[in-house]
């Protein structure tokens, strides 16, 4: 009886902090959002910005241990402290004596990098300096990072936040539309022959000239147009720093261009058999959307095997 009142008690338990956890996640979202709230209300630097700075950093620091902090922008000791002799938590006029960027952002009179208040106060400090139009911010992002794809991917994060006002966007679609045939296996990592040795860097979905392709998560369109390989394709990064390629289409969705957010399921363009060869090449082998996914970890971008993912967003899908 007792082992059955434990059990009874454990699954209680279990349930009531599965349904916990579903709406911690939209209660963090909130808590985060109304954090950069308060940063835009005394410095005037619109929240998105100071959300897509902490989505990038949280990509590319997920290796860390601090998941459940807010704030997981990592500031370089370097840039906090400047010349300062000691690198320690100590009072804004020191490091601004010493060009140390770092601020003190909670009020304890004292500047600590490893303060989640005072690291978003400092990120929203520096970028004020600038002023803070998108050119302003751009370029303050450029000063700071100095790599033309983490200025690119904060700005297009930015503006997916300030589109949909959330900072969750992880809904998801299998790029082939239900009701259209088509068939897959994984094929990550086979060997390539055209062009010199290369590895497949993605997986191949076999389907009729026409069928639908469509985005797999929300993003923005970074790139669109031919490749000697690839043929017509199109890639779209998203918030997680993952940039999905979709290659040898037959063509675009009217109106795509560069820049462009899209949403998961949204349809970009069409299966075909473009590429391996100058533009317009078609035909060479059977009609197919090769599907990669890279990384960008901030310093170097990576292929890994998108097999998983689909399987996962193919059974998922309604
Ligand atoms: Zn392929």
């Amino acid at each position: 009886m007792i082992q059955r009142c434990l059990l009874l008690t454990f699954t209680i338990f279990l349930l009531l902090s599965t349904i916990a956890h579903a709406e911690e996640n939209v209660d963090i979202d909130q808590e985060k959002i109304s954090l950069y709230k308060q940063m835009e209300a005394i410095t005037l630097i619109p929240w998105y910005y100071l959300a897509a700075i902490n989505r990038y950093e949280s990509n590319i620091n997920s290796d860390q241990s601090d998941e459940n902090s807010l704030i997981r922008i990592k500031i370089p000791e370097q840039k906090w402290y400047g010349l300062t002799p000691a690198n320690e938590p100590t009072a804004e006029s020191v490091l601004e004596f010493f060009n140390g960027i770092g601020r003190d952002g909670d009020g304890d009179e004292t500047a600590d990098h490893t303060n989640e208040y005072d690291i978003l106060y400092t990120m929203a400090h520096y970028l004020q300096q600038y002023g803070h139009s998108d050119q302003d911010i751009r370029t303050a992002l450029w000063n700071y990072y100095h790599r033309e794809l983490t200025v690119l991917s904060i700005m297009n994060y930015a503006r997916l936040f300030k589109t949909y006002q959330k900072i969750s966007l992880d809904e998801t679609a299998f790029p082939i539309p239900k009701g259209y045939n088509y068939t897959y296996h994984n094929t990550w990592g086979d060997a390539r022959g055209f062009g010199g040795r290369r590895i497949h860097e993605g997986t191949d979905i076999f389907a009729g000239y026409g069928t639908p392709v469509r985005a797999t998560t929300f993003g923005v369109v970074e790139l669109k147009g031919w490749n000697k390989f690839g043929g017509w394709r199109i890639g779209i990064r998203d918030i997680y720093n993952r940039y999905h390629y979709y290659a040898h289409l037959n063509g675009f969705t009217d109106g795509l261009e560069i820049g462009d957010i899209v949403e998961a399921g949204q349809a970009i363009g069409s299966v075909g058999s473009t590429g391996y060869g100058p533009p317009g090449t078609s035909g060479k082998f059977p009609p197919h959307l090769h599907y990669g996914m890279y990384k960008d970890n901030g310093k170097t971008e990576w292929s890994f095997d998108p097999y998983p993912h689909l399987k996962r967003w193919e059974s998922k899908d309604p």
